[in-house]
């Protein structure tokens, strides 16, 4: 069995995106080391793409070799796809292009490298800066954490949707789901938390950096006639904060197209690769439309959770075990 990494370590956002202030990377290198052992092969520092150069964006990836997917599916007798859902949410306003707004993983993903010993010349340093994070989820929330131990001189986290109630309501039932305020331990090591906020645009400071956020109040409205919540900006609402490095964390969008595309997988409505879970006639869970090819983890579900990429990744080896040999003992 052959991993196939473009960085140069396994482990995935892992490593290479949830901080060690919230997880030490010796749980992966163990583990690893165990795989290894029992006879798995990684190939890391090689990315698998088209025939043509994959557009990676701002996405990690230190490759120092390539492999096509054709190759791959030549070579092996079954392929999995767990290329995770790495095409970051942009925020189209005046002034994304400024120096000093960056996405998220630029910014984690470069503290993760020298924390492991790795050199990043040009690393962004939230240091002396006022730090403005747009998301309030866990990659925000990350961001917080990384930026306080910069040393930044304020910290701000704005979110879109409506504060969350402080306890969840019991009597919520499906299709609800009961959401509550969560508050991690880098927010309680210092930051500002604002919700139903609007990012306008990015100020300049006259030589092509981010000087300021213009931002407004918005008040979510459910529209009588569709059940569904819509955003309405609160008139005379507009304010500016000082910003001198912004950090966009609204989530992730997708899996790399290029990537999918390479392997001629069909995608799902919202663009991940279309493998169902459940056993469907003569087609196996995991399995996409090209034959041999499976798929799991956030690249199959899109953007999600680590204990949900573990239970795709066990239920995905049955699936391939059941391909390859007629039958499983894997556990379900
Ligand atoms: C900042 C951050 C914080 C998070 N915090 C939490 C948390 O607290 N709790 C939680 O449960 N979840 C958290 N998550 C989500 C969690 O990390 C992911 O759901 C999980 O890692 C998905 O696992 P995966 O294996 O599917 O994909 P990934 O972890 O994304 O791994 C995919 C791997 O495939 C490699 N790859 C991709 N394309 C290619 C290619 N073409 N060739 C070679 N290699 C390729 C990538 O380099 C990467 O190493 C967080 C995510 C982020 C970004």
């Amino acid at each position: 069995m052959t991993v196939f990494e473009k960085n140069d370590a396994p482990g995935g956002l892992l490593r290479y995106g949830i901080p060690d202030f919230k997880m030490e990377k010796s749980h992966i290198d163990r583990r690893v080391e165990q795989m290894r052992q029992e006879g798995v092969v990684f190939r890391n520092g090689v990315l698998v793409q088209g025939d043509a150069p994959a557009d990676l964006g701002t996405v990690l990836c230190t490759a120092g070799q390539r492999i096509s997917a054709s190759r791959v599916i030549e070579d092996f007798d079954a392929v999995v796809l767990a290329g995770g859902a790495e095409a970051p949410r942009d925020l189209g306003v005046p002034g994304r292009g400024l120096q000093g707004v960056h996405f998220a993983l630029e910014f984690l993903t470069a503290q993760n490298r020298v924390v492991s010993g790795q050199e990043v010349p040009g690393q962004i340093i939230a240091r002396d800066r006022h730090v403005i994070v747009i998301g309030g989820g866990d990659t925000g929330s990350d961001c917080v954490g990384t930026s306080n131990r910069h040393g930044a001189r304020s910290v701000t986290q704005l979110e879109l949707l409506p504060q969350p109630p402080a306890s969840e309501n019991k009597s919520l039932t499906w299709p609800y789901w009961p959401v509550r305020l969560r508050t991690s331990s880098s927010h309680e090591e210092g930051c500002e938390r604002d919700w139903s906020i609007t990012t306008k645009r990015f100020r300049d400071d006259g030589n092509g950096r981010v000087q300021a956020l213009v931002a407004a109040r918005v008040e979510w409205q459910r529209d009588p006639v569709t059940g569904q919540s819509r955003m309405v900006e609160i008139p005379d609402s507009e304010f500016e904060l000082p910003a001198d490095l912004v950090l966009l964390a609204m989530g992730f969008v997708s899996p790399l197209a290029s990537v999918l595309e390479a392997f001629g997988v069909e995608k799902d409505a919202r663009a991940n690769v279309r493998a169902a879970t459940e056993e469907g006639g003569a087609q196996l869970p995991y399995a996409t439309s090209r034959p041999k090819v499976f798929a799991a983890g956030d690249m199959r579900r899109g953007q999600s959770l680590v204990v949900w990429a573990i239970r795709e990744g066990r239920q995905c080896a049955r699936a391939v075990d059941a391909f390859l040999m007629g039958s499983s003992d894997l556990p379900r």
